[in-house]
């Protein structure tokens, strides 16, 4: 079977020799696979990441990459990768070597003999990560799987192998907003998971702060679910209602009791609360706004500065 690696490199210098040696010594082991390429998809890194890209190139052929014009992100830099990739079977990992290449064996065998679309892989632990990181994500995986139809795994990583037919309905899926692990759950098929321990980065540092990690979720929950939509038109409803109650047993002390309404304090607080709401919801409603604005845009997911020719393409190019 003819394999494809796609793995996303954004300043991950030094990092690439030791991918390269432990990558294809595990894919030369397994007699699956016939031909592999791997797809290194340098996503507009500052460092020396390209260079050592092409030097790989030099070295081996079965090297493929692409480069882009500007720094797209992760999302786009697998997008690209999916969209290059020739092979039967195509794996997904990060550059870091914290996706062990051993599980490509695994992988393999469970698409091949047990008729699988898909394997992703579920990190068993979150070693080497702070607590905050990880009560985060624990809440992240709460809310979307309980706002959205397509459930995600709890720490479901990007690390899965696929075949043709499961890459190509990715593919198809042409959304600006990518949110992968998103797109993996909601194409469905036959897939199955496996586990493994985390393992710290090589070397260098993760490429996620807080602010990236935060707008990622909210572009997750956004891009596969409209329920925060749906629910700020329920409490405006929810709000109607009680004040129309409060507005009812005004004007009936009023007519029984003589009272006329005091209190500063009431008012206050109600303009305080509704315009809470109000800014909430027109937040939520900005926020799927901003989406379609960027999808209508239509504008390209990656630009591409400069790629590798692949020899299918040189051929056909004569
Ligand atoms: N990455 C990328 N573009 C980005 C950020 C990250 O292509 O804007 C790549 C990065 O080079 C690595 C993978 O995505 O191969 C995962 O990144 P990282 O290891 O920093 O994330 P973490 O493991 O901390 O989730
Ligand atoms: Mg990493």
């Amino acid at each position: 079977m003819f394999l494809s690696v796609i793995v996303p490199c954004y300043n991950e210098e030094g990092v690439l020799d030791k991918l390269y040696s432990v990558l294809s010594s595990e894919i030369e082991k397994d007699s699956n696979f016939s031909r592999y390429e791997i797809i290194l998809v340098d996503d507009g890194s500052k460092d020396n990441t390209l260079n050592e890209i092409k030097g790989l190139k030099k070295l081996d052929d079965r090297i493929e990459y692409i480069s882009f014009a500007r720094n797209f992100g992760k999302e786009a830099a697998i997008f690209a990768g999916l969209k290059k990739s020739k092979g039967e079977l195509v794996v997904l990992m990060d550059a870091d070597l914290q996706h062990p290449p051993e599980l490509i064996h695994q992988m393999a065998d469970l698409i091949i003999n047990q008729n699988y679309d898909s394997v992703g892989t579920i990190r068993k632990d979150r070693e080497g990560e702070s607590k905050i990181r990880g009560f985060l994500s624990t809440q992240f995986y709460k809310v979307i799987n309980s706002l959205s139809e397509t459930t995600i795994k709890k720490n479901a990583t990007d690390y899965r192998m696929m075949n043709r037919k499961f890459v190509n309905s990715v593919l198809e899926l042409s959304e600006y907003n990518r949110f992968t692990k998103g797109i993996f759950s909601w194409v469905g098929y036959n897939c199955t998971d496996i586990e493994y321990n985390n393992v710290d980065r090589v070397c260098g540092d993760s490429k996620w702060n807080y602010i990236k990690l935060f707008k990622y979720s909210i572009e997750g929950i956004v891009a596969f679910s409209t329920t925060p939509l749906i629910l700020s038109s329920f409490l405006g409803f929810i709000m109607f209602f009680l004040s129309a109650i409060v507005m009812l047993v005004f004007v009936f002390k009023y007519i029984f009791f003589g009272e006329v309404v005091k209190g500063f304090p009431t008012v206050i607080c109600s303009i305080f609360l509704l315009g809470g709401i109000q800014l909430l919801s027109i937040g939520v409603l900005g926020q799927y706004l901003s989406k379609m604005y960027l999808e209508v845009k239509n504008r390209p997911i990656y630009l591409t500065k400069e790629e590798s020719e692949s020899v299918s393409d040189v051929v056909t190019k004569g």
